[in-house]
């Protein structure tokens, strides 16, 4: 199976992947860690890519897709992959799918998991730190820390936790949602752009799934989708 997972920061697509990485033995490969791999290594590739991040620019598609297609086609990608991260726009979508296409290694599955802009931002806003590593977060129920006196402690193991949020980080925040959910040439348009391309290709399985529910029914919903 070829996978592309998309879903907002806060979304728990990470979560997911991960999930569905134990459940079938994907590959799970972050787009941002191929281009961190390329400009460590000083590839002909990442030096090109180097000059427009240099300048501030977006790094076209002729450097990205070569990078991406090459991950996806070393030897752990044989028995499938799950892409997270990219495509970020509607170009970028079209141009990895004809590249797959011509690799003879077409996608064949579409996970959107969808979550307001709000929500993912309480979200984001809202991760707490327990000093034993239990998730914590103000804007989940299912994991949200317990008010004790003035002070918010784990529910797990009852220890002090640290909210993390000020105006830097909500600003950061801000940014990548604003990415994530431009509907002309973010994320968001790139979903559609590999919506419209699916609906012709009835051997596409396109999975939409609410990313308000919890972890549990998420990855059922994902299993089920997939015939899992
Ligand atoms: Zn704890």
């Amino acid at each position: 199976m070829r996978i592309l997972i998309f879903g907002p920061n806060g979304s728990g697509k990470g979560t997911q992947s991960a999930i569905l990485v134990k459940k079938t033995g994907l590959t799970h490969i972050e787009s941002g860690g191929i281009f961190r791999e390329h400009a460590k290594k000083g590839t002909e590739l990442g030096k090109k890519a180097k000059t427009y991040t240099d300048q501030g620019q977006l790094v076209p598609d002729e450097i990205t897709i070569p990078m991406i297609v090459d991950r996806l086609s070393r030897s752990d990608c044989a028995n499938g992959w799950i892409l997270d991260g990219f495509p970020r726009n509607p170009s970028q979508a079209m141009a990895l799918i004809q590249a797959l296409e011509q690799g003879q290694t077409p996608l064949d599955v579409v996970i959107e998991i969808r979550l307001a802009r709000e929500v993912a931002k309480a979200r984001l806003m809202g991760r707490a730190t327990c000093p034993n590593g239990h998730p914590n977060n103000t804007a989940i129920p299912a994991i949200a820390p317990i008010k004790s006196g003035n002070q918010l402690i784990c529910a797990k193991c009852q220890q002090p936790v640290t909210v993390r949020q000020d105006d830097i980080d909500e600003q950061a925040i801000d940014v990548r949602l604003n990415i994530y959910f431009d509907e002309q040439n973010g994320t968001v348009s790139a979903i559609r752009a590999v919506e419209s391309w699916a609906a012709n290709r009835p051997d596409v399985n396109v999975i939409h799934v609410d990313g308000e529910g919890d972890i549990q029914a998420i990855s059922e919903t994902i299993a089920a989708a997939l015939g899992r």
